[in-house]
């Protein structure tokens, strides 16, 4: 199944065994974001946390 990454917008094609192919089958609309983009906002978020506590 073919999803873009609504943070890079690149293409990819998920197997029945990524985490996200049963939410996404269900409901196509749902938003997919990729491992790098993923790792980057929860990077990001977990810093601006951070920030927000000083
Ligand atoms: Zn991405």
């Amino acid at each position: 199944m073919k999803v873009r990454c609504m943070t890079c917008g690149k293409e990819y094609e998920i197997s029945k065994l990524h985490k996200d192919y049963n939410k996404l089958a269900a409901n196509p609309s749902s938003v997919f974001i990729c491992e790098k983009c993923s790792k980057k906002i929860s990077h990001s978020a977990r810093r601006k946390k951070a920030k927000d506590h000083k």
